[in-house]
């Protein structure tokens, strides 16, 4: 298979965590026949630089002319002054808006190997994290309605059926890639937002009868994903309760070097980032960790390209370099061997196995 991908490097560790991802991308087509063509788009503070805008609108196209973005980070700085139309951030929702991309997925997956990094009980733990949490990103309170008239402040929260349903399917079908359990969070005891998003749901689940559906309230899901993380294999729910569990599910896995996201529309063209930002306290030391890119450029070949044994490849070659021992400065730990951020990218490469 031929797969154009548009590559957006950025600033700060953007550039050397891409390095690292590309080369996996390029063993993976040698082992598996398949030629990945990369075009450059630049975004972020390195295009303010270039053209005065973080995402002029050519750099746009050509990631609508691609088949999937996979992007490093954006942001430092030396573009911290400028007004708000005109940072690196702007290009983040532009692109995001201008990919309609309205279902937002963070995985939260604790590698045995990194068990002490995260903050819960070793008993709860040891049970095994492996979650994602797909998250409705154009629709809800963050963009309904916001007014204050004198002591009283409204935001509103809408969803429309075709809004729920467009969500409800990407957990589905991500479910459907999984281990086939999708859990609906909501408010049904009080919301009508939420009474609605259970009723689209439930009549989506006719369609998927080999996924398990499953209805929680908001409150008991933040209180069960520190309890018991491991009875959950896709959670799918609407914007702001997917902003916060979304972040704790996150956390609980310790290491915010290694979580990688996609962020999906209608069509398959997708955009892949890890969950960090550009770091430039560590920029061009080539010390940062790239894994949440090179899981990322997995999640895309899992979810853009139907590549699921090539996802699984990648996942296992990074799961084999943490049995070695091997470990990039923020998750170094005793008896450990410290590694930069291209030997990372090497030793994953080297450890790809068909
Ligand atoms: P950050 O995620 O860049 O860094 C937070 C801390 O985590 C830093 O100490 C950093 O060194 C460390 N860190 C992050 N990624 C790492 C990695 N891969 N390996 C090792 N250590 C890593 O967050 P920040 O410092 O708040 O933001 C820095 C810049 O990034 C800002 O300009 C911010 O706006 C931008 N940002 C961009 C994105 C994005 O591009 N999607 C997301 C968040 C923040």
């Amino acid at each position: 298979m031929t797969k154009n991908i548009a590559v957006i490097r950025g600033d700060g560790i953007g550039p050397e965590i891409i390095a690292q991802a590309l080369k996996v991308l390029d063993r993976i087509g040698e082992m598996y026949g398949h030629t990945f063509t990369y075009t450059d788009v630049d975004m972020g503070g390195c295009a303010i630089d270039k053209y005065g805008d973080p995402l002029p609108s050519e750099m746009l196209e050509k990631c609508l002319a691609s088949d999937s973005v996979l992007l490093g980070a954006v942001g430092g700085n030396k573009w911290d002054t400028l007004p708000g139309h005109l940072r690196p951030e702007k290009g983040l929702l532009r692109i995001r808006a201008g990919m309609g991309v309205y279902s937002n997925n963070r995985p939260a997956k604790i590698w045995p190997q990194l068990a002490s990094a995260s903050p819960l009980k070793a008993e709860i733990v040891q049970k095994g994290i492996d979650l994602i949490i797909v998250r409705e990103l154009i629709g809800g309170i963050y963009f309904g309605e916001h007014k204050t008239e004198g002591d009283r402040a409204t935001d509103l929260l809408t969803y429309t059926e075709a809004e729920i349903e467009r969500i409800g399917r990407i957990g589905f079908e991500t479910a459907r890639k999984r281990r086939k359990k999708l859990c609906s969070v909501e408010k049904s005891n009080v919301l009508d937002s939420s009474r609605l998003w259970k009723k689209v749901l439930h009549r989506l689940a006719e369609e998927y009868p080999d996924v398990e559906l499953n209805d929680m309230l908001v409150d008991n899901c933040a209180m069960q994903l520190v309890k018991d993380p491991s009875q959950f294999d896709v959670i799918v729910t609407e914007n702001m309760f997917g902003d916060i569990l979304s972040d704790e599910a996150s956390m609980i896995t310790g290491s915010i070097g290694m979580i990688p996201s996609s962020s999906l529309g209608a069509g398959s063209c997708g955009l892949y980032e890890p969950i960090h930002g550009s770091a430039p306290d560590i920029a061009g030391k080539d010390v940062a960790n790239p894994i949440g890119t090179i899981l990322s450029a997995a999640m895309m070949l899992r979810y853009s390209f139907d590549m699921s044994a090539e996802a699984d490849c990648i996942e296992n070659a990074v799961s084999a370099y943490l049995d070695e021992g091997c470990r990039t400065a923020d998750i170094m730990s005793e008896g450990c061997r410290l590694v930069g951020c291209t030997e990372c990218g090497d030793i994953i490469t080297a450890n790809l196995k068909r």
